[in-house]
């Protein structure tokens, strides 16, 4: 290399340098103490009625005040996304920060250190329902686009803060958001979640379903005058842990995200009424959470469940009519089981794919050099294990993602959450030097 190129390297670094000094000078570490305290006090939590209204309402006119292009798009009564969008000088990309107004229950407040909204300061923690998951990264994210826009540092395209209701349930804000063509033109995003400040590249996929066998309710002394549906439900459960296991077997530890599982959370027998040790209840209903890694397919794991279903319904519906059963049945129950038959059914309610970011897309390369600028270290990669928005703007509108944000990864749905202040000012920072790296504005060219 020439001389004069080293100098032109150099001088270049320098100018990079001396951008980024001035961005974090705009993160004002108090301010957004106040703003995630201020967050945490309007209470969010998903219940009936007005849930993110409140909270919404108050980041649509914070952000108006900012100067964004601010919308208010109902995605069900009470419970609006708010998108907000800054500008840059010229034409370029839409990088989106992607955060969610709502927080899960409180549970019994009474169980918690401090009020749950209370937003209360306590050395290096904030603490409150929400502090990490995730009003604390969200006000983060808010406090990184205005240190941008008062760092008055040019930058290309523009930033879309999408704010977003009901992550914690069936995440309609992304899925309206996307419907309403608000994903369309966007090039990356960044999604604002508790994940220790890891560089999160991949996402478990989820399966939510719900399976229900129905036979025929009788009198416990007498079972063969009705139709069980609780060994099958068993023997279904025990096919689908063995193809769990085979899962496994076939795909091994993901480096990031451990394995693949098919969990049964809820059992219940009846299904409707009350259960009773003398009555054999006519329908049985198992809840699965199923978790996938990548190298799964959703569309094959699907069918297998189905077969598994399937085949099941055949062989009891096969054991009735045929075989010392059909004759034990006739004689002892004077035929009070003829025309009776075994139903097994699986309905896949929820249908959330894997994700998993190339290490080569400039999303990724812009947080790990923003992480390399401000730590002057490697960024801890990683993976996330519930699903997020993130998924559905990966799977639905195919936008390269990644996860970054404050809070350890025990804390979040838990009484007493907490965020420490310094993990969310680096977060802050992470954010604004990832925006300005992503949409050209610490290079020499604006
Ligand atoms: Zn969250």
């Amino acid at each position: 290399m020439r001389r004069f190129d080293i100098l032109a390297l150099t001088n270049k670094g320098k100018k990079r340098a001396l951008k980024i000094g001035r961005l974090l000078k705009e993160i004002k570490k108090r301010e957004l103490i106040q703003l995630t305290q201020d967050l945490i006090r309007i209470p969010s939590v998903r219940r009936q009625g007005q849930s993110e209204q409140k909270v919404a309402l108050y980041l649509s006119r914070l952000l108006e005040g900012m100067g964004l292009d601010v919308v208010v798009e109902a995605v069900e009564p009470g419970a609006p996304n708010i998108i907000a969008v800054l500008h840059g000088e010229s034409e370029g990309p839409c990088l989106m920060f992607e955060c969610h107004t709502d927080v899960v229950t409180e549970g019994d407040p009474s169980e918690w250190k401090y009020g749950p909204f209370e937003g209360r300061l306590v050395g290096n923690r904030i603490y409150g329902r929400g502090a990490c998951d995730t009003k604390g990264n969200l006000a983060a994210a808010v406090m990184a686009v205005q240190a941008i826009n008062q760092s008055g540092i040019p930058f290309k395209g523009k930033i879309l803060l999408g704010i977003l209701v009901d992550e914690e349930g069936m995440m309609t804000g992304v899925k309206h958001f996307i419907r309403h063509g608000w994903a369309n033109g966007i090039h990356a995003a960044i999604i604002c979640e508790p994940v220790d400040n890891h560089l999160c590249i991949t996402q478990k996929g989820a399966l939510r379903a719900e399976l229900i066998t129905s036979g025929k309710m009788s009198h416990g002394a007498m079972p063969l005058a009705g139709l069980n549906p609780i060994p099958p439900m068993i023997s279904i459960l025990e096919k689908m842990r063995q193809l769990e296991e085979e899962e496994i077997e076939r795909l091994g530890k993901d480096v990031f995200l451990g394995y693949p599982s098919i969990t049964p959370t809820v059992l219940q027998a009846p299904v409707k009424g009350e259960p009773q040790l003398n009555v054999i209840p006519n329908q049985c209903r198992a809840l699965l959470d199923i978790r996938t890694i990548p190298g799964q397919s959703h569309e094959a794991l699907k069918k297998q469940l189905e077969d598994i279903v399937k085949e099941e319904e055949r062989s009891v519906n096969a054991s009735l009519d045929s075989g010392p059963l059909k004759e034990i049945r006739e004689t002892l129950e004077k035929g009070l089981s003829r025309g009776m038959s075994f139903q097994s059914t699986l309905n896949v309610f929820e249908d959330r794919p894997w994700t998993r970011t190339p290490r080569e897309e400039p999303i990724v390369q812009s947080v790990s050099k923003a992480i390399r600028s401000i730590t002057g270290e490697e960024p801890t990669y990683g993976g996330v294990l519930g699903a997020t928005d993130g998924t559905f703007l990966s799977a639905w509108a195919g936008i390269p993602i990644v996860t970054i944000g404050a809070g350890k990864w025990m804390i979040p749905h838990q009484k007493d959450e907490w965020v420490s202040v310094e993990d969310l000012d680096l977060t802050a920072k992470i954010y604004a030097v990832s925006a300005l790296e992503f949409l050209g504005g610490a290079g020499s060219r604006i």
